[in-house]
């Protein structure tokens, strides 16, 4: 009990300012986590060098430890930086048109299909359009998927898609379709053909929306091919497909940054409702890899009652600690919800730790000093033999655990003497906390 007790009381007490030398250890992880999860290293750079100047030097809240603040501004920043909401489409003509762009396997043809379902729940009438003619699989997929959904296809005469998109077009006033959805071709590389045939259909169309669709899976590379098309296109923003594998999603951080066009939609999976709108706040955990040490932050933040964290921190400072403070401390750290909620969003954390035992000797430990008078808990040491037994009586335990609590409640009061000798208890995010 007593490790995890100290545990969380260091997640209670933060102190001090940030400083280069508190947040080394964190900077680290989060340069690691942001390389790890794809985000292009120029973009990391530059991102960890304007949160570490905007955090240095402020002040720590009382709750938190500066690298935990330090990672409350690398997730702000991280949110902000993805844009704060979300991005709808901006369909404004009648009928609307969506063009779809991108590199061949990027899932151009499955999401066409997944917005075309999106759209209809919305209440709209889509038309899909074949106009990769080049692979006549590529068509096929696309009406196969149609009939699926029950969203008519447009293929026209398979051949020419600048025509087909001509065709597509009328097709869709005599049909009263309020949202045409084309389906493009992608090569493997960028090369000049596909871009003027985009370009030129581009042209034809004047689409409310350009949407490249960037397979998360690819890495670096995607940020490269999302440059060039959004240099050569005028993209009004991104679906980034097949996040529902292992990708982190660095991928949409990057392509954020370097073209400055949002995300729209992410993929979730190869069905066609595996579509979701982008929100950023609930990709920044991801992408940051924390598990949840971030709803963690914000679980203390919302829970610790910040005045009763400066009176502890007085006590602290002038060694006053009694077993009412330790019982106080129990319960804010009751308020987080179980010991074993708040082990399971640290990642690292052991998992193997009999954690039923350590709620009950929580319960208990609250039972026992209950059954001690005010005095008792204000002086502990008040507590002789035939004390030990009328307080262990009326808690329903033994003199044992009257002990073991008391040696707990000791060992605590060193951990606060070292606070004040090293003005902080620890450093660096391993081991968090
Ligand atoms: P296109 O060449 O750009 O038209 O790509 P396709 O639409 O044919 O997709 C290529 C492959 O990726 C297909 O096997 C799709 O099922 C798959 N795919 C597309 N989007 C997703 C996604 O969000 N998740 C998963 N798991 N697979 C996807
Ligand atoms: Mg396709």
């Amino acid at each position: 009990l007593q490790d995890k007790l100290g545990r969380a009381f260091r997640l209670l007490s933060g102190k001090g300012r940030i400083s280069e030398k508190n947040i080394e250890e964190a900077v680290k992880q989060v340069k690691l986590s942001l390389l790890e999860a794809d985000v292009n290293y120029k973009v990391v750079k530059e991102f960890i060098n304007g949160v570490t100047e905007k955090s240095l030097g402020e002040e720590v809240l009382k709750s938190f430890s500066p690298d935990q603040q330090f990672i409350k501004i690398v997730r702000d920043e991280l949110i902000n930086m993805l844009g704060e909401r979300s991005s709808p489409l901006r369909l404004s003509s009648q009928p609307a048109r969506i063009m779809m762009v991108g590199l061949q396997g990027s899932g151009k043809t499955t999401t066409s299909a997944k917005l075309a379902t999106l759209l209809r729940k919305e209440g709209k009438k889509p038309l899909l359009v074949a106009a990769d003619v080049y692979r006549p699989a590529a068509i096929d997929q696309l009406v196969q998927l149609g009939k699926q959904i029950d969203i008519p296809v447009f293929t026209g005469d398979r051949r020419n898609p600048v025509v087909i998109v001509k065709e597509a077009m009328q097709q869709a006033i005599k049909n009263i379709n309020d949202v045409v959805i084309l389906d493009t071709a992608g090569r493997l590389h960028i090369d000049d053909t596909m871009m003027s045939e985009l370009k030129e259909i581009a042209a034809l169309v004047k689409p409310d929306e350009i949407l490249m669709v960037v397979d998360a899976m690819t890495g670096q590379d995607a940020v490269n091919s999302a440059k060039a098309f959004n240099e050569a296109l005028e993209l009004s923003g991104f679906v980034v497909t097949k996040l529902d594998g292992d990708a982190r999603g660095g991928v949409i951080l990057s392509i954020r940054h370097v073209t400055g066009k949002p995300v729209k939609f992410i993929g979730v999976s190869e069905k066609p409702d595996g579509l979701e709108v982008f929100y950023p706040d609930r990709v920044a955990g991801r992408i940051l890899g924390l598990g949840d040490v971030l709803s963690l932050i914000d679980k203390i933040q919302a829970n610790v009652d910040e005045e009763k964290a400066r009176e502890m921190e007085e006590k602290f400072l002038k060694n006053k600690f009694d077993l009412e403070d330790f019982l106080d401390q129990l319960r804010e750290i009751k308020k987080m919800g179980s010991i074993a909620d708040i082990l399971e969003m640290i990642p690292g954390a052991p998992k193997d730790v009999d954690l039923a035992g350590s709620e009950k000797s929580m319960k208990r430990t609250e039972a026992i000093i209950h059954s001690m008078t005010l005095k008792e808990r204000r002086n502990p040491k008040l507590l002789n033999y035939s004390r030990k037994q009328r307080v262990a009586r009326g808690s329903g335990t033994t003199i044992q655990d009257v002990n073991k609590l008391l040696k707990s409640y000791d060992q605590m009061k060193d951990m606060m003497k070292q606070f004040n000798r090293k003005g902080k208890l620890r450093k660096g995010i391993k081991g968090f906390p």
